[in-house]
């Protein structure tokens, strides 16, 4: 990323569908490497989107409590030895 490129805090009000400034807005536009991380602010907004539809499906606060720790930077325990987690298929 260029010095001249605008603080990807920015860019995630792009991605969340603010209007950035048209400075942004322009340099965004030709901008490789803002192109690139728009692309991966995307991809992650559309994770987490979907990641909150099904915690809203699933209506589990501990879910959300699960997801949120994900988001926040990895669940708790990465070997899934979650406490009663068992999936089991009816
Ligand atoms: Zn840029």
């Amino acid at each position: 990323m260029s010095k001249d490129c605008p603080p990807r805090s920015e860019l995630d009000d792009l991605v969340m569908g603010r209007v950035p400034s048209r400075r942004t807005r322009r340099h965004v536009e030709s901008c490789i490497s803002c192109h690139a991380v728009l692309e991966q602010l995307g991809r992650d907004a559309r994770l987490v989107q979907s990641l909150r539809e099904a915690a809203v499906l699933l209506s589990d606060p501990a879910t959300s409590d699960v997801i949120e720790a994900c988001l926040d930077g990895g669940p708790p325990d990465a070997t899934g030895a979650a406490p009663g987690g068992e999936l089991r298929n009816n």
